[in-house]
């Protein structure tokens, strides 16, 4: 059985028929180390494999729980492509069953080691008046006394804030970018929810700088607020960093007495808890939590969502690699957004801006129709089917060449290119401001035109 010991217990019991759940779908799998999953990044290998028919993702499938193997974009539905990281000792045996069974397959990278290393290349430096150097991948500490030093230096426009705390204590820290004292429509960004994603808090952090530089020198400052929470997942993220073989770590830090640690946060969240592309098996990177809302940092960014009202217009949650915009539902059997339409629009516009910085192409789709399978309890879907955002996306960073690995030497273009697109989005927030007053003002109207309920049947505590 599943229990969280730790930090914090939870205030609700688990029911008996989730109980019941995870003993009849939890497949226990002997882990590494009793930190879960890790993987030596000697001579591990990134490999692309093309499946042909469904007999074919059945094998691979196989492999999913499998120590030696991490999949990433697993089930895309773009061009059929899945991706895996694969441990050395693990290699021949499965390039062996792939060939066996006349499974295509190309090496994207062949010893990630080599590139982890261009990700610590640059020595850091000091560039004044609180910038960050985007040289480098900095750590939570950087990060929280970055935001802090903003927060002192613009004092009269940004101000630091904290949405709670993580599983291990951390200040979940964010920063806002306000255009006067009355409250306006809220553009909000937050990125690392997923730890091994390092590019996502730096591409945060670089919007962060250009929001605040634009509003100095008065150049496209839209008129909203702009709040931004580059690390959502601080726990992840550090222990992401303290080691090469840690490096590959997606969830959380949460300990619930199993031999494994940690949720995928972005399963967390209540909608479609626990349905599809979400795991039971706590040695899994893609475990759902013992509950919706289970975890600490869910439950703080649920929070802050509720207390802003219905001023949360634009949701952008950064992840990486798949170089796409990504929009509600990934949950099956919901029907389609009211406002489908409008997100369709906004992806393809931010897609085109992006492309003409340096041709970067965007895809762009609602989760389900790009996943195949779609995905359960994501912050997007959450924040959407709840009303506390009217347009919620997964964007999802580029990194076709290097994977998770970003070299230090991207983190300035993927910024600037992002930028781009999330420039599309804040003058979105901005247009619905000036049009439509009373859509902002009164909640009321934004809850009238939510058609959806939930209507899936899941076990609540
Ligand atoms: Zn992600």
């Amino acid at each position: 059985m599943v229990h969280r010991t730790g930090v914090r217990k939870p205030t609700v019991d688990i029911p008996m028929d989730k109980i019941a759940y995870f003993f009849m779908f939890a497949v226990f799998i002997p882990a590494d180390s009793t930190s879960g999953r890790l993987h030596s990044l000697d001579r591990m290998q990134r490999l692309e494999i093309i499946c042909s028919n469904d007999s074919q993702y059945e094998i691979l499938r196989s492999y999913e729980n499998h120590t030696d193997f991490e999949f990433v974009s697993c089930r895309h539905n773009f061009d059929n492509h899945t991706e895996v990281y694969v441990a050395a000792n693990s290699l021949d045996s499965f390039k062996e069953e792939l060939r066996t069974h006349s499974i295509e397959f190309n090496v994207l990278n062949d010893n990630i080691a080599e590139l982890a290393k261009n990700q610590t290349s640059r020595q850091k430096r000091e560039i004044p008046n609180g910038f960050y150097d985007f040289g480098h991948f900095p750590s939570y500490n950087e990060i929280k006394s970055h935001l802090q030093q903003l927060a002192g230096i613009y004092g009269n426009f940004v101000h630091a804030f904290s949405i709670g705390k993580s599983f291990e204590g951390r200040d979940i820290m964010g920063i806002k970018i306000i255009s006067g004292i009355k409250r306006k429509p809220i553009l909000l960004i937050d990125g690392g929810i997923h730890a091994r994603e390092w590019i996502a808090p730096t591409t945060a952090l670089y919007a962060i700088e250009k929001f605040i530089k634009a509003r100095i020198q008065g150049q496209f400052s839209p008129d909203i607020d702009i709040y931004i929470i580059p690390l959502l997942n601080p726990d992840g993220y550090e222990y992401s960093r303290s080691s090469s073989r840690a490096r590959l770590w997606r969830k959380n830090r949460s300990n619930f007495g199993s031999t494994c640690l940690g949720a995928d946060l972005n399963r967390n969240f209540d909608i479609g808890w626990g349905g599809a592309g979400a795991s039971s098996n706590p040695c899994s990177s893609e475990f759902a939590g013992v509950y919706p809302f289970s975890e600490p940092e869910n439950q703080a960014l649920r929070d802050f969502f509720k207390s802003h009202g219905h001023l949360i217009k634009v949701y952008l949650n950064l992840h990486s690699y798949m170089t796409s915009i990504l929009y509600p539902w990934g949950v099956q059997n919901l029907s389609s957004p009211y406002n489908s339409e409008t997100l369709n629009k906004l992806s393809t516009e931010a897609a085109v801006a992006m492309e003409t910085y340096r041709g970067t192409r965007y895809n762009f789709g609602s989760i389900r129709d790009v996943v195949k399978g779609g995905a359960t309890g994501s912050s997007i879907d959450w924040s959407m089917a709840t009303g506390t955002s009217y347009a919620s996306f997964a964007f999802e960073l580029p990194g076709k060449a290097y994977g998770f690995f970003a070299p230090a030497s991207e983190i300035i273009p993927i910024g600037e290119e992002s930028f781009k697109g999330f420039m599309v989005f804040a003058r979105f927030v901005e247009s619905i401001s000036s049009a439509l007053p009373s859509f902002i003002e009164n909640s009321r109207i934004q809850e009238d035109v939510i058609p959806l309920k939930t209507n899936l049947s899941y076990p609540r505590p």
